[in-house]
């Protein structure tokens, strides 16, 4: 299928994603990983980078890439190399970041999803394990900028894809399903806004069949909105070059929420600026086989595993089963409700509308929904012995959402008070 045009160009998008992998401590200290503290109370004397400290390697952190390079079916290197990347910023105490360079712990793999009712395979290059650096204050003090040394060190899987992606759309679902797949896993948080999970888009243009465009890098997007709102007006800003004569320079912009705009940040350093070369603090990482098998072993069901037998076992549309998928408890909930009402199909649809109507528009996750799934299976049950009417059954759910006390007791009886109660006031 050929790609969508835009103003009669094709877009190129390749995404660079930072999870923050769910350890206690940090990637190459014994300090707390724990969000919120107050500022510089959680940073060591490594993180600090005092002289004559060392750093050691967190195997947590490299358990956490094992999982996520089985999950995607990539290449574990057996052998990996830390890597110094160098270059100056008040938050970067050593003057460097320990990353990941010539050879990264997780080579190549796939994600997996669906845009629209189209399957769609985007291509990892790589991910590799690097560490945070600390945070500049600017806001909090009037003409001087503080600096909280909590975040440095903290462990980061910084996830690569190939320029596979050809619209908006396409980067923010892959980006979604990165983002459950990370969290089904176990291995990250997935708190976007206390930055646990934030992505950068690489986006360039060009005409179809021309070669690839120069890519302009959009840094740290922390919601999806803001990554579709970026991504857009800088398609149009760069076309809107092109068409002026102009040529695009290579650079790293930021997204403005307030106006909707990207800005030239600094015109983008190669690969050969950051001086990289293999940290000689740290020994290369070598993962045995057998530890890898034994990571394998504890990989839970996959999303798309488990959505394809729910094609196969339950007969659900492959976008139904995708969307039940879509992160463990709303997966949870649907086996819940299905194994009680056994009808799969109805439990999906109501997942995929009421439900997530509720949940979306009172930002709630499936565990806090005030109708569980044994309640929504004893709901859809009375539809289907012809009890209440579809349109009924809605206002019935209605009542159920408002009535946001515990749910206890049996979840016939209660779908049938309500029922009742319904019944008897008109
Ligand atoms: P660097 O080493 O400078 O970060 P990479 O080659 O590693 O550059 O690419 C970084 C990201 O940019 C990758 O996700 C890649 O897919 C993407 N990318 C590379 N070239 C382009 C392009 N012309 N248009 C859009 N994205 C691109
Ligand atoms: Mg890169």
């Amino acid at each position: 299928m050929s790609a969508p045009l835009i103003r009669g160009y094709e877009v190129v998008i390749g995404l660079e994603t930072h999870a923050q992998l769910s350890t206690r401590s940090k990637i190459f200290s014994g300090a707390s990983t724990a969000f919120g503290a107050e500022p510089n109370t959680q940073a060591c004397a490594v993180d600090l980078a005092l002289p004559g400290t060392l750093p050691v390697m967190n195997r947590t952190a490299v358990e956490r890439a094992i999982r996520f390079g089985l999950a995607v079916g990539a290449k574990v290197a057996p052998l990996s190399i830390f890597a110094r990347k160098n270059y100056f910023y008040p938050d970067l105490p050593k003057g460097y970041q320990i990353s990941q360079y010539e050879i990264p712990v997780v080579q190549g793999g796939q994600i997996r999803f669906m845009l629209g009712q189209t399957p769609k395979s985007v291509n990892l290059t790589r991910a590799h394990l690097e560490e945070d650096a600390g945070k500049s204050l600017h806001e909090d003090y009037h003409g001087l900028t503080g600096i909280d040394l909590n975040r440095a060190g903290t462990p980061l899987l910084e996830i690569v894809t190939e320029p596979d992606m050809r619209s908006s759309a396409e980067a923010v679902e892959y980006a979604k399903a990165l983002h459950a797949l990370v969290m089904w896993l176990g291995i990250c948080d997935g708190n976007m806004q206390e930055g646990s999970f934030r992505c950068d888009a690489n986006v360039s243009v060009r005409r179809p069949g021309a070669p690839f465009g120069t890519r302009r890098e959009i840094k740290n997007l922390n919601s999806f909105r803001f990554m579709s709102q970026a991504i857009d007006y800088e398609i149009n800003w760069q076309i809107d070059q092109i068409e002026d004569g102009l040529a695009i320079e290579q650079a790293t912009v930021l997204f403005n929420p307030d106006t909707g705009e990207t800005r030239s940040m600094r015109s983008k350093e190669d690969a050969h600026d950051y001086r990289y070369f293999p940290d000689p603090d740290l020994p290369p990482l070598v993962i045995a086989a057998q530890w890898i098998e034994e990571v394998r072993a504890t990989l839970p069901e996959l999303p798309a595993a488990m959505a394809e037998r729910f094609v196969r076992d339950d007969g659900l549309p492959a976008y139904d089963a995708a969307m039940v998928t879509q992160s463990l408890p709303f997966a949870r909930y649907y086996e819940a409700a299905r194994d009680a009402c056994c009808a799969p199909k109805l439990v999906a649809n109501w997942m995929m509308g009421e439900v997530s109507r509720r949940l979306n528009t009172e930002g709630r996750s499936i565990a806090a929904s005030p109708v569980d799934a044994a309640t929504l299976a004893a709901l859809i049950r009375r539809i289907g012995d012809g009890t209440i009417s579809n349109n009924a059954a809605r206002q019935v759910f209605d009542v159920l959402w408002a009535d946001a006390g515990p749910v206890s007791g049996d979840a016939t009886a209660r779908i049938d008070a309500v029922i009742e109660a319904r019944a008897s006031s008109r």
